[in-house]
């Protein structure tokens, strides 16, 4: 059989493109090299965070703004919740306030409601943070948080029961291009489809070797703390800049997990050997500690499970969507830099709207291919 369109890699993108295109009675193909719901890529785990004040940039503003409809549309007309509103706070305690600054600016500029907070403000609004009195903060009640695995699951289970097909633990070896479209490769058999959608993570470079040099893997470490520490259950989840610029993050208790924090890029331990799990060690575990140190002096060390995991990087750190330059039916999926899963519903979208050949639900102009190959 031919299908209309091939997606190779079912993480939270592939998974949310394939329901997009078989809600339109699109006949669709996905690939998974591992089980379906697997802890290897970028995806697992059972929370993200969603952020209404976005300090990446103005480029994004569209993207936020569709994501809260998606979530909201989700909700609304499938019956399925899975975004808890804790509010958000962008923290910084760098003298030039790094990250205070491109959140008000953020905030300002797409016309979100915020408060800013300054020093002990932070901890009389927040009394389980401890802060010592420093820092200067946006405040965004929108913000909160996903429940990621649950809803990639869901996603993935909608595409299938309307006619979606997926393979799982069926790595695709290679892929051709054909006169009508292509042939992808797996030890299982050859597949022809009309478009392809390259949704491939940290792996993309294997099945792109053009991108391998600008997508590059990047090892991440995230914790989970016990704690019975009075108001941590109403914490917003936060991200906190140190004084060197590092940013930790971090989410409330939520269904039975403790506090998640992690440290962004972590070690910046980039390449493509870190697609490979290397073990936790202690440093890693010491840079999490300081992290709790700076904010929340009373949590326990001792995690209850620490795990690393990866997430690509452009050389702008921007998400790279759209159609591969030199072919219009070989569409690109590589929402990198540690923060795309908010936005897997309207990816999804955009994929199968450029799958369609319709023009896309959200301006992707910014994330084009092209400027990193
Ligand atoms: C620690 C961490 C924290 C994060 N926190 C947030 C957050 O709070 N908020 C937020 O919005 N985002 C966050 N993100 C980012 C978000 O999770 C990612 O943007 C998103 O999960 C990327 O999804 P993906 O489908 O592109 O990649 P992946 O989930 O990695 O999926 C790619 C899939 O392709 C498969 N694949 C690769 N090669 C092949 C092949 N040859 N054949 C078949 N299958 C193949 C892989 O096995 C994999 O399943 C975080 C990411 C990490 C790692």
């Amino acid at each position: 059989m031919r299908y209309s369109v091939g997606i190779i890699g079912l993480g939270a993108m592939g998974s949310a493109t394939a329901w997009s295109l078989a809600q339109q009675g699109v006949s669709v193909i996905g690939f998974e090299q591992f089980g379906l719901g697997h802890q290897h890529g970028s995806s697992h785990g059972k929370t993200r965070i969603i952020r209404s004040v976005y300090f990446e940039g103005e480029v994004y503003a569209p993207l936020v703004d569709a994501a809260y409809r998606a979530w909201t549309r989700i909700e609304e007309t499938w019956g399925q919740a899975f975004y808890r509103k804790t509010g958000g706070l962008d923290i910084s305690l760098a003298d030039d306030g790094g990250v205070f600054h491109d959140a008000l600016s953020a905030a300002q500029a797409a016309g979100r409601s915020f408060d800013v907070l300054e020093g002990s403000q932070i901890e009389d609004r927040f009394p389980a943070l401890d802060l010592g009195g420093r820092g200067r903060a946006v405040y965004a009640a929108d913000s909160g948080l996903l429940d990621s695995d649950d809803a990639t699951n869901w996603m993935r289970d909608m595409a299938a029961r309307r006619g979606a097909v997926f393979h799982a633990n069926c790595p695709v070896q290679s892929w051709t291009r054909t006169a009508r479209g292509f042939e992808i490769q797996t030890s299982t058999g050859s597949y022809q489809v009309r478009k392809l959608i390259i949704a491939a993570g940290a792996w993309v470079g294997q099945l792109l070797p053009e991108l391998a040099p600008v997508l590059v893997p990047e090892r991440q470490v995230v914790a989970w703390y016990h704690t019975e520490q009075p108001g941590l259950a109403s914490l917003p989840i936060f991200q906190l800049e140190t004084r060197d610029r590092e940013r930790y993050y971090a989410f409330p208790p939520h269904r039975g997990y403790g506090l998640k924090l992690g440290l962004y890029n972590h070690r910046r331990q980039r390449g493509p050997e870190f697609i490979e799990p290397s073990g936790i060690d202690d440093d890693d575990r010491r840079l999490l500690e300081h992290g709790l140190d700076l904010c929340l002096p009373g949590v326990d060390r001792k995690p209850d499970n620490i795990i690393e995991c990866r997430f690509t990087n452009a050389p702008d750190e921007r998400f790279v969507i759209g159609k591969w330059p030199e072919d219009e039916d070989l569409i690109i999926l590589s929402p990198c830099s540690g923060h795309g899963y908010k936005f897997a519903p309207v990816i999804g979208d955009i994929a199968a709207d450029l799958a369609l050949e319709v023009e896309p639900c959200v301006e992707i102009g910014e994330f084009a291919v092209k400027r990193v190959v």
